[in-house]
């Protein structure tokens, strides 16, 4: 790590960077931060030319590893026409292209595609979109929105507000609205001490309860299908999903998904909502709809949703939301590549043998483990618990930063690796070959050894 250059890129960093979710202070008084300058498939190689595998898809998003010969193909052949252009008054080709091809693979009843640039907008757009359809319906005592406990939809002030984080958001609170909450299967499981079953049966009740005295005002249920992740990768199952949906349609409000993080084959179908067989009226769309490469997010609607917009132009009925760079024609191609991927690659069909191998793996080297609390998984996305003593729960002291010393032994190994405090994330790229998921979750292990030994 004594490269000169090495030194200078970290000592400006250290100068004039402000990282995201990042604690300052202690990203100050680490000399030896991580500095990517390249990619080549699965692994990510540091300014220093040392290669580490992508454990995390750099943040949930990649899906076919890094330099897809396709992918930069498609960016290249579309920096050669145009890099972007407005949607504002006019439209463009990759972008017309990109929501037919959304649109033919969505869940049933999707019809309209509303571009954004990130996760967080993607939400922004539902909470907005489906705002104002009740006010143009004339229902306007629907205003409330009904989430899961620890749910995350991003950082805008409305998708915090629904999503809310004590940690990441209390700072916000005072100027977020005022969300109803359900408390999902987990944490009757884990905080109140049900088993599963019992635990979905109980989460549903309550559920119902809630929804029965709310139902005149609400504006939507919006929900993670199948896997709450920055919860802490806390999954529930496909009938919860389904209960769940069954309840708000029954209180006649709006389903809306946020498939940012589970869509695009991370739980092992396109979309995490096809596991329960159900299809919302929003769902929003970001991190994997580019394959990783690039920000663009997209809201999905149905056709009544889109249809309740329409007028005179001097009605403003219109869904007066954008911005600058909405529908961007580099992003869109290259989301337009990522769909083609899936679909000659048979990507979907491929992965469901690495799901099993992930399963096999998480079961031979994790399970029984005396500091591993659960194991969760649904298709590539996992989250294993780490506690001090996990069999009486006790979790360990927040002070000891353990996870993210687990992960920092894991870079030492090759393995790139985010923890969500506690909970070991593991979420590699769908393109992940069998001995890199070996090396991930071997890594992985020995890293958890390492410091919980001591
Ligand atoms: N929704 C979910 C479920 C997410 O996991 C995330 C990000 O992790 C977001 C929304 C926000 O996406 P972005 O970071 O692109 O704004």
């Amino acid at each position: 790590m004594d490269n000169e250059r090495y030194k200078r890129l970290r000592d400006a960093d250290h100068r004039h960077l402000w990282h995201p979710f990042t604690q300052m202070r202690a990203w100050l008084a680490d000399d030896e931060p991580l500095i990517v300058e390249r990619g080549d498939g699965n692994w990510l190689i540091d300014v220093n030319g040392r290669r580490y595998l992508d454990g995390v898809s750099s943040l949930w998003c990649n899906v076919h590893g890094h330099r897809k010969p396709a992918l930069d193909a498609a960016l290249s052949e579309q920096l050669g026409k145009i890099a972007h252009s407005t949607m504002l008054g006019m439209s463009s080709v990759p972008a017309i292209e990109l929501a037919r091809e959304l649109i033919a693979i969505a869940p049933s009843g999707l019809t309209r595609v509303f571009y954004s640039d990130s996760g967080a907008e993607a939400v922004e757009v539902a909470l907005r979109i489906a705002t104002q359809y009740w006010q143009l319906r004339g229902e306007t005592r629907r205003t409330k929105f009904l989430t899961l406990t620890e749910s995350y939809h991003g950082d805008t002030a409305g998708s915090a507000s629904l999503g809310y984080s004590e940690i990441f958001h209390r700072y916000l609170k005072p100027i977020l609205f005022p969300v109803l909450k359900i408390d999902p299967p987990h944490l009757f499981r884990f905080a109140r001490g049900l088993d599963p079953t019992a635990a979905e049966a109980a989460a549903i009740a309550a559920a119902r309860n809630l929804i029965v005295v709310y139902r005149d005002e609400l504006a939507g249920l919006v929900i993670e299908p199948m896997m709450q992740g920055a919860a802490g990768m806390w999954n529930h199952s496909a009938d919860f999903l389904r209960a769940i949906t069954k309840l708000a349609r029954e209180a006649g409000t709006l389903v809306i998904f946020d498939e940012v993080a589970v869509g695009f084959g991370r739980t092992g179908r396109m979309f995490a909502s096809e596991h329960a067989g159900v299809a919302p009226d929003l769902m929003c769309l970001g991190k994997g709809i580019t394959g990783g490469y690039l920000p663009l997010a997209a809201t999905l609607a149905t056709e009544a949703m889109f249809d309740a917009f329409l007028g005179e132009p001097h009605e403003y009925r219109a869904f007066y939301y954008g911005h600058t760079y909405t529908g961007n024609p580099l992003a869109a191609s290259v989301a337009l590549a990522n769909l083609g991927i899936f679909r000659d690659e048979r990507v979907i069909e491929r992965i469901q043998e690495r799901i099993v191998q992930m399963r096999a793996g998480l079961e031979r080297r994790f399970a029984g483990h005396p500091h591993v609390a659960d194991i969760r998984q649904v298709g590539l996305m996992v989250g294993i618990e780490i506690m001090e003593d996990a069999g009486r729960r006790t979790p360990y002291p927040s002070r000891l930063l353990t996870g993210a010393r687990i992960a920092r032994a894991a870079r030492k190994r090759g393995v790139a690796i985010r923890p969500l405090g506690d909970v070991i994330v593991l979420m590699p790229p769908l393109s992940i070959t069998f001995d890199e998921l070996d090396l991930l979750l071997g890594a992985t292990r020995e890293s958890l050894d390492e410091i919980t030994s001591v």
